[in-house]
Formats: structure tokens, C-alpha cells, sequence
């Protein structure tokens, strides 16, 4: 298990995932097969892929080789923290699981 994406959401979706290419970030906070999987966040200006979610514990920004959506569950390999995603506002949020 190596990608983050640990559960799909799990009600019928409509439309297929996209797939996406990780290309290395030059994270180095994780072991080298998994640094594609992560990023650092780049503060106000940095948008997310439709791949991607921000952990709120340590802001590292989380990948997928397949598009995220509400209701997935990721795992932060940095801070070890189980996440799941949430949509607020239109925008996708990660969220700590307890
Ligand atoms: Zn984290």
C-alpha cells in the first residue's frame, strides 16, 4: 500500500476517477518511494489538483495517482494522521479521524 488514497468513497459515483501522473516533488520528510505522494504546501497562492488534499495538522499537501473526492479516506505519512475528505463550500477539506 503505498498511495494514500486509503478508501474510495463508497456510494455508486458517476463519473469514472481521473488518473493522474505524480511526478517526484523533492519531499524528503518521507521514505523515497512514497515522496511523490507528498508535497509541501506553497502558503496563499498554491492551489490544490483535483489529486490533492492539505493536511490541517501539518500542511503537507497529500497525492493521489487518482482524483479525490468527499468522503475518501487518505493517510499523512508525514504526521501519521488519518484524514477524511469533506466538502465545505465547494472546495474539498481533509479532515482528522478520531
Ligand atoms: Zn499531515
Amino acid at each position: 500500500m503505498t498511495d494514500p488514497l486509503e478508501t474510495e468513497r463508497p456510494v455508486q459515483e458517476r463519473k469514472p476517477r481521473r488518473s493522474f501522473e505524480l511526478e517526484e516533488t523533492g519531499f524528503n520528510e518521507v521514505p523515497k518511494r512514497f515522496r511523490k505522494f507528498y508535497r509541501r504546501w506553497r502558503g496563499p497562492g498554491d492551489t490544490l489538483g483535483p489529486n490533492e488534499a492539505l493536511c490541517p495538522v501539518c500542511k503537507v499537501v497529500i497525492r493521489s495517482v487518482k482524483e479525490l473526492r468527499a468522503g475518501d479516506r487518505v493517510y499523512c505519512m508525514p504526521c501519521m494522521s488519518r484524514l477524511e475528505l469533506v466538502e465545505e463550500d465547494g472546495m474539498l477539506l481533509a479532515k482528522v479521524i478520531y
